[in-house]
């Protein structure tokens, strides 16, 4: 009996149960005597007050001001770069949101004195298609997820010799190559380099 109520793929508009077995519950409407679903998500019968609940499933995790986002550089235009978001927080996200930053991070928030922000008014540092970077969200203004990277855990947290192909290594105040000495004046997260987003660079050109 319980259980031919309880359902786990509910679609809005479903129907559910009618008034006489059981109240429209949460997430709920009642229509012609007919208790229907107005979310996606799963069905609960409460026997105590005889109600019929849907508990919504979780929508799209979208990317919210301070979320720390990490994914690849798929573009590059003016001053600004485009950058596919693979992870949310840490968590995969399918979603396949891109975000913007600019290469030039004089206007964003943060408290990070070093001599990062003023060398970056000269432009000197560079990005790449293909980048790994991480970023936090500071802004979703016009529909746009905007990151800055004005952070010592924020900025490029792996990419390869553009010259060679082969491996960096993090240099005080870049990336130097292993193989061929190619010296690139970049903005390196802290822990640039972790065995996870070697992988990723990897992964992004198989169209996840
Ligand atoms: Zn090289």
């Amino acid at each position: 009996m319980r259980k031919s109520y309880e359902n786990s793929h509910i679609t809005p508009g479903m129907m559910l149960s009618v008034i006489e077995e059981f109240d429209a519950g949460k997430n709920t409407y009642v229509d012609e005597g007919d208790v229907r679903s107005s979310v996606i998500g799963g069905s609960t019968i409460d026997f105590s007050d005889r109600t019929l609940n849907v508990k919504q499933k979780n929508p799209p995790m979208i990317p919210k001001i301070g979320d720390i986002v990490v994914g690849y550089i798929d573009m590059l235009f003016g001053n600004m770069i485009s950058v596919r978001i693979l992870y949310i927080n840490e968590k995969f996200s399918k979603s396949g949101f891109s975000a913007i930053a600019s290469t030039r991070m004089f206007y964003s928030g943060g408290n990070y004195n070093s001599n990062w922000r003023e060398r970056s008014f000269k432009g000197k540092y560079i990005f790449k298609v293909g980048d790994i970077i991480r970023g936090k969200v500071y802004s979703l203004l016009n529909s746009s997820i905007h990151l800055t990277l004005d952070d010592k855990d924020l900025g490029i947290v792996y990419t390869i010799c553009f010259s060679c192909g082969n491996e960096f290594t993090k240099v005080p105040g870049g990336l130097k190559c292993n193989s061929c000495g190619n010296f690139e004046d970049r903005k390196v997260s802290i822990d640039y380099g972790k065995e996870s987003f070697t992988s990723l660079y990897d992964k992004q050109f198989l169209n996840l």
